[in-house]
C-alpha cells in the first residue's frame, strides 16, 4: 500500500516516544508498503509561539532567549539520544543551530517592533515543525531506512496569502508535490515532511490553521494518490461520545467522511475543519490511529462505508462553553435582508455563530456562540441594531449544545421524537432545536448543568440500547 501516515506533536516529546514512531515507521515499511511521513512540532511549541505573538509586548528579552534556550534543549537532548551516527548527528545538530539563529533573529527582530503580523506570525509558527522534522529523518537515517527531510515548500504545497490559515492552490500543488515524491518514493526513500506549512506565490511562509498537519497529510496523499492516511494520535478513534462523560463510550469502526466532519467538530478528536477536503471524492481514506495502542485498528474514515451498522445514529457528541443570543424586535419582521445585515456585523468582529434559528414569525433570530465571544458579539449588537432593528437582546450564557449525529437517521422516521423523549424523560428543557436537511446531525440546545444527563440518556437511547 502506499501509505501518508501523520504523527502528532504529542507523540514525539521524549526519546522513548520517538523510537516507538521509528519503529512504527520501520514495521510498516518492512511489510512492502510506500510511505510519507509527516510531523507535527514537539508537543506545546505552537502554543507557546502563539502565545508569544499574540501578546509580543508581554515578553521582554530574557524571556525570549529563556524561551530559544529551552527549545533548542527540548530538541538537542532528543538528537543526542536518537541518533547515533555522529557524521550524522553533528550535520543534524549543525542544521538545528542554523534554524534557531534563524528563530533568535526573527523573534529579537519582532520584539523590537513590538509588532506582529500574520505573515510573521507564520513564519515563526514555521519554526516547530521546520525544527522537529529534520530530527524524524535523520532517526530513520540512523535506524538503518533511507529517508529525507523536505519542508512544506520544498515538497510544493503552494498556497493563497492568507497568513495563518492558508488555503492550498489544489492543482498547482498536487503537479509539484508528485513530482517531487514520486521520484523519492522509486529510490525506496520515505521522505519527511513538515506538516501545517505552505508557502504562497512569493515564496512566503504560510501556515494552513490549527492543527494543520492532519490537513498536509490529505493534501499530500491526494497528490500521489495514496491509498490511506494514517493521522497517529493518542487515541483510539473516534468515539461513540467523549468516554470522560460516558463511561461505556466505544471507539467507532467505521464513519462515513460526513459522519467524520461532524464528528471532528464537535468531538474528542480535534481535526482541522478542511482536513478532508483534498480527499473528498477520491478512493483515499483516513484512518485514526493511537500509536501508543498499535494493536487497534482505529477509526476507518472512508468514502463508502461498507460496514452496514444498524445503528441509526453513531455518535452523541458536546460542545460546551457557549452562549445563547436571542434578538427580537418587530423590525425584524417582513424585512428582507435583515439577518444578513446582523450576520455581517458579527462577522466583521470575528464572531463566529455556531447554531442559527429563526421563527417563522421572523420575530426573533436565535444565535449560538463559543463564550470566549459572547462580549464582541453583544457590543456589536448593541452599537449596530438596539433600538433600530432590534427592541430585545436576551442572552444565556451557560449553555451547551448536543448533537445526535449519524447517516442512518436520513429518512429514519421518529429519530427527533426519540432523541427529545429521552431527554425529557430526565426532566430536562430543550431551548433551542437545529436539523440541517442533510439529516446527518440532530442538534439542540440546553443548559450546561444537564448536560452529562443528556449525553448518558441518549447514548443508552440509541447506541447502547
Ligand atoms: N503544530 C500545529 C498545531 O499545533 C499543527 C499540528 O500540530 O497539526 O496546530
Ligand atoms: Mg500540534
Amino acid at each position: 500500500m502506499r501509505l501518508v501516515m501523520k504523527f502528532g506533536g504529542s507523540l514525539l516529546d521524549n526519546e522513548i516516544k520517538l523510537n516507538n514512531v521509528i519503529n512504527i515507521i520501520k514495521s510498516y515499511y518492512s511489510l512492502n508498503n510506500e510511505i510519507v511521513v509527516i510531523i507535527s512540532a514537539l508537543n506545546g511549541i505552537t502554543d507557546k509561539i502563539l502565545d508569544i505573538c499574540d501578546h509580543i509586548k508581554k515578553f521582554n528579552k530574557e524571556s525570549l532567549y529563556l524561551f530559544l534556550k529551552n527549545t533548542e534543549i527540548a530538541h538537542t537532548n532528543l538528537i543526542e539520544k536518537i541518533v547515533l551516527d555522529e557524521k550524522e548527528k553533528s550535520k543534524l545538530l549543525q542544521l538545528i543551530s542554523n534554524l534557531m539563529n534563524e528563530f533568535r533573529d526573527v523573534l529579537l527582530g519582532i520584539s523590537i517592533l513590538g509588532e506582529v503580523t500574520p505573515k510573521s506570525k507564520d513564519y515563526l509558527l514555521s519554526f516547530g515543525e521546520r525544527l522537529s522534522t529534520p530530527i524524524v529523518s535523520c532517526a530513520l537515517n540512523s535506524a538503518g531506512l533511507k529517508s529525507s527531510y523536505l519542508n512544506g515548500k520544498e515538497v510544493g504545497i503552494l498556497t493563497n496569502s492568507h497568513f495563518g490559515d492558508a488555503k492550498p492552490l489544489m492543482d498547482t500543488t498536487k503537479f509539484r508535490v508528485h513530482h517531487k515524491i514520486e521520484p523519492l518514493l522509486k529510490e525506496k526513500t520515505i521522505p519527511v515532511v513538515t506538516g501545517f506549512i505552505g508557502c504562497d506565490q512569493n515564496g512566503n511562509i504560510t501556515t494552513i490553521g490549527r492543527g494543520g498537519s492532519d490537513y498536509s497529510a490529505t493534501i499530500i496523499a491526494a497528490s500521489i494518490n495514496a491509498d490511506e492516511v494514517w493521522l497517529w494520535g493518542d487515541i483510539d478513534g473516534l468515539m461513540t461520545a467523549d468516554p470522560k462523560i460516558v463511561k461505556d463510550a466505544i471507539v467507532l469502526e467505521e464513519v462515513s467522511v460526513s459522519e467524520a466532519l461532524e464528528l471532528s467538530m464537535f468531538g474528542s478528536k480535534y481535526m482541522h475543519p478542511r482536513a478532508l477536503e483534498p480527499i473528498m471524492d477520491s478512493k483515499i481514506s483516513v484512518r485514526i490511529r493511537n500509536a501508543n495502542n498499535i494493536d487497534h485498528p482505529g477509526t476507518l474514515i472512508t468514502q463508502r462505508p461498507s460496514f452496514t451498522s444498524n445503528k441509526i445514529v453513531k455518535s452523541i457528541t458536546v460542545i460546551r462553553n457557549t452562549a445563547l443570543i436571542d434578538v427580537s424586535g418587530g423590525g425584524l419582521i417582513g424585512t428582507p435582508g435583515t439577518a444578513a445585515k446582523i450576520f455581517d456585523a458579527l462577522a466583521k468582529n470575528q464572531v463566529n455563530i455556531m447554531m442559527i434559528s429563526q421563527t417563522p414569525s421572523e420575530s426573533s433570530i436565535t444565535m449560538v456562540v463559543k463564550k470566549q465571544d459572547i462580549d464582541k458579539a453583544i457590543i456589536t449588537l448593541e452599537l449596530n441594531f438596539l433600538g433600530k432593528l432590534i427592541k430585545r437582546i436576551d442572552v444565556s450564557d451557560n449553555v451547551a449544545i448536543i448533537a445526535v449525529v449519524g447517516m442512518g437517521m436520513r429518512g429514519i422516521k421518529g429519530v427527533a421524537a426519540r432523541t427529545f423523549g429521552a431527554v425529557a424523560k430526565k426532566n430536562i428543557n430543550v431551548i433551542m432545536i437545529t436539523q440541517g436537511s442533510s439529516e446527518l446531525n440532530l442538534a439542540f440546545v440546553i443548559e450546561d448543568k444537564n448536560c452529562e444527563e443528556a449525553v448518558n440518556a441518549l447514548h443508552q437511547e440509541f447506541i447502547k440500547m
